[in-house]
């Protein structure tokens, strides 16, 4: 069973394209959404981010400060750092459990999508990746209107990710989501390239 990664940068359309790999039976991780559930349901990575951030990293629900820390990481690049050293080797070691699972389920290849998959190194553990593009532009305003952000905030995002062409140079699947390119046809040849080589 291949494991296949698929990447691309904020808003170019990760999510949209896995849906369509959900719709043929194919198993999604998604890592950054459960980076965010293991932050206030691992008890190991919460005693690491209290140690890291104080107690106010959490409020008394239990939930994650998000404004807390995002102010405090903002300001001392290194903090960031170490959430990432933290949250990163929990999300591998998670997403490694959730791979063994779906062994059994017998599915030709799983994905597994995340925004950082390049920059986190975890694609040395995948088999294939795909990356997913858009034209700059249009990923901010997707974004814009998604999450009611302003374009600044989303160019601050982009500028901290690895340049969509060094991502492309290194895919073995590219998809355009360009508005232009229907996604299903493209989504149809990888599955097909993948069954042909799982
Ligand atoms: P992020 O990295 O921020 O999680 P993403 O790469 O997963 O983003 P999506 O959430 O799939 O991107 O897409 C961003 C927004 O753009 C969503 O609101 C989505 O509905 C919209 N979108 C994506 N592709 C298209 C498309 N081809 N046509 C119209 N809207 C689209």
């Amino acid at each position: 069973m291949l494991k296949v990664g698929i990447t691309g940068g904020i808003g170019s359309g990760k999510t949209t394209v896995c849906k369509i790999f959900a719709t043929l039976g194919i198993p999604i991780y998604y890592a950054d959404d459960r980076a965010k559930w293991l932050m206030v349901n691992s008890p190991a990575l919460q005693t690491g981010i209290i140690n890291l951030f104080g107690k106010e990293a959490y409020n008394e629900e239990g939930q994650l400060n998000r404004a807390y820390i995002g102010g405090i990481a903002f300001k001392h690049p290194k903090k960031l750092q170490k959430l990432n050293a933290l949250v990163h080797p929990a999300v591998f070691v998670d997403g490694e459990n959730w791979q063994q699972e779906q062994f059994a389920l017998q599915v030709p290849y799983t994905l597994k999508e995340a925004a950082l998959l390049y920059e986190t190194g975890s694609h040395k553990f995948l088999d294939k990746m795909i990356v997913v593009t858009a034209p700059e532009e249009m990923r901010i305003e997707r974004v814009m209107k998604r999450d009611g952000l302003d374009r600044e905030a989303i160019q601050d995002r982009i500028a901290r990710q690895m340049p969509a062409a060094e991502k492309v140079a290194q895919a073995d699947y590219i998809i355009t989501n360009d508005g232009q390119q229907l996604l299903i046809p493209q989504v149809l040849e990888i599955h097909q390239q993948l069954l042909a080589g799982s």
